[in-house]
């Protein structure tokens, strides 16, 4: 049973798109279909990429942009699903 919620699932995506994935985001993303969605349509969104390495998101310039961009697409996305 996943032991993080989706609020906390948001908080660690930064981290998760910059490589650093957590077990409890997995176990997580198994359990909650709607962040199952929302990282697929953040992919979608975010990028024109398919994916997140690393050398593709250094289009977005630094760290703190990227994070930036990050936060807005979840809102939005987050938005759209209220
Ligand atoms: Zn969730």
């Amino acid at each position: 049973m996943a032991t993080i919620t989706c609020k906390d699932f948001l908080d660690r995506l930064e981290s998760w798109m910059e490589g650093d994935v957590h077990s409890d985001s997995q176990a997580h993303l198994r359990n909650c279909p709607h962040c199952r969605s929302l990282v697929e349509d953040l992919k979608a969104i975010c990028g024109e990429a398919s994916n997140w390495r690393a050398d593709e998101i250094e289009v977005f310039g630094s760290w703190e942009e990227r994070k930036r961009f990050i936060r807005e697409c979840a809102a939005r996305k987050k938005q759209r699903d209220c």
